[in-house]
């Protein structure tokens, strides 16, 4: 119609690989003419930080570091750019007015800020899963209380929700999600126990942060995403599939009553996804790889194998189990996964710590609001951090 008014965006986890494929899709989609970017967070990179500000106009960049606020400060001298840290800069970050949030902070930290960008209205597009695995019934609340509308960025849960018919929801028989099977698809257990984070950063087909890398090669990755599945189109737990396909084409699948199967294909570039939910409702052209079927020639599938890769039963057990398994399922494997970077556990240590905490933890009740999950968070990762000190 012409008269386009221009979404107001804030980008959580900005410095990140998703934050900074998201800044790219911006430029992609019309850059300053059909974005206003209003805020952008980082961490400990300041100085990245201050440069995405200026080069895309934020009124105000975010460092969750508070440490690193003078730094922040200084880097953004006579830009016109606000600066602000720690936890309530978060906040402000999250309570501006903006039409669209992009959640991509990782891990649980990104939980408080997706929830308060939430309930007051913004659109969700949501990287940063942990807020579903953890919070799901709460975090879908929120959203719907809000008005805004979730659109996942998860490549595989965008693939679902592009193919997903909700008006055939009578007839949805299961959700197919892929998986590449990481760098350590075809290594046997002996062999994965003394692997370290560098080996297994090394993912064959995408490139991503260093946590969801390492958790591709544990599978750890595909476990938060069948649980986020399960909450994001309201499935039992014995409608989430999990398929090996080694290529990363088809980036999941739904399937329905008749038999057929819809599925989501395209090159593994996160800025399909991203452009998918920036543009949501419409689909704008991108410049990302187009497929070449006669070259890719074929396309392969395996069942994947719960022994070698037992982070998908504890899925599965958080998914049967309900209530807040799922908050402590990945609080533990937080733990885990930072005392393996810093070479404090092994490789299959992690699924170890993650089960004794998620049994230690089992009878906890239903999660009746959000206070409720960062107790079970906080709880997960002192005995997952008590267990790794024995
Ligand atoms: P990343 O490590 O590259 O970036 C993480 C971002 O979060 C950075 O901006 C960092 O500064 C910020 N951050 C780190 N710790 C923080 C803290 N304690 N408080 C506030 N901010 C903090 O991660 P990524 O690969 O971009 O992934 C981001 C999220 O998106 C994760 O939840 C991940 O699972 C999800 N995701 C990523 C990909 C991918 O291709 N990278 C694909 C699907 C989903
Ligand atoms: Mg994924």
């Amino acid at each position: 119609d012409g008269i386009m008014s221009k979404r107001r965006i804030a980008i959580f986890g900005a410095t990140g690989s998703i934050g900074v494929s998201t800044l790219d899709v911006i430029g992609q989609l019309g850059g300053r003419d059909a974005f206003e970017v209003t805020a952008l967070t980082g961490n400990a990179n300041v100085e990245a930080l201050a440069r995405q500000a200026v080069a895309s106009g934020a009124e105000i960049a975010v460092t969750a570091d508070e440490s690193r606020y003078g730094a922040l400060k200084e880097a953004l001298a006579g830009t016109g750019v606000d600066a602000a840290a720690g936890p309530s800069g978060l906040m402000e970050a999250a309570e501006r007015e903006n039409d669209m949030v992009m959640a991509a902070i990782v891990g649980t930290a990104g939980l408080k800020p997706a929830l308060a960008a939430a309930a007051r209205g913004a659109d969700i597009a949501l990287a940063n899963k942990e807020c579903l695995v953890s919070a799901g019934p709460l975090f879908l609340d929120a959203v719907k209380r809000g008005g805004g509308t979730m659109i996942p960025v998860d490549s595989e849960h965008s693939a679902v929700f592009q193919v997903f018919e909700e008006h055939q929801r009578q007839a949805l028989e299961r959700v197919i999600i892929t998986a590449s099977g990481g760098p350590f698809r075809n290594k046997s257990l002996e062999e994965m126990r003394h692997v370290d984070a560098a080996t297994a950063r090394a993912h064959p087909n995408w490139s991503m942060g260093l946590k969801i890398s390492i958790d591709s090669a544990s599978m750890f990755n595909k476990a938060l995403e069948m649980l986020e599945a399960m909450h994001l189109f309201a499935l039992k737990p014995e409608q989430v599939e999990v398929v090996i396909h080694p290529q990363s084409i088809i980036h999941s699948m739904v399937g329905y009553a008749d038999g057929s199967v819809l599925a989501q294909l395209g090159v593994p570039d996160m800025r399909t996804a991203i452009g998918y939910a920036l543009a949501y409702p419409k689909r704008q052209p991108l410049a990302v790889d187009r497929l070449d079927f006669a070259r890719l020639a074929r396309l392969d599938f395996e069942a994947p194998d719960e022994t070698r890769f037992p982070a998908l039963r504890l899925a599965r057990l958080a998914m049967e189990r309900g209530g807040l398994q799922g908050a402590v399922l990945n609080a533990a494997k937080e733990i885990a996964l930072e005392a393996f970077i810093e070479g404090r556990c092994g490789f299959l240590e992690m699924a170890e710590v993650a089960e004794a905490v998620m049994e230690a933890l089992s009878g906890l009740p239903e999660a009746a609001g959000i206070e409720d999950v960062y107790t079970a968070d906080a709880e997960a990762r002192r005995l997952a951090a008590e267990r790794l000190r024995r």
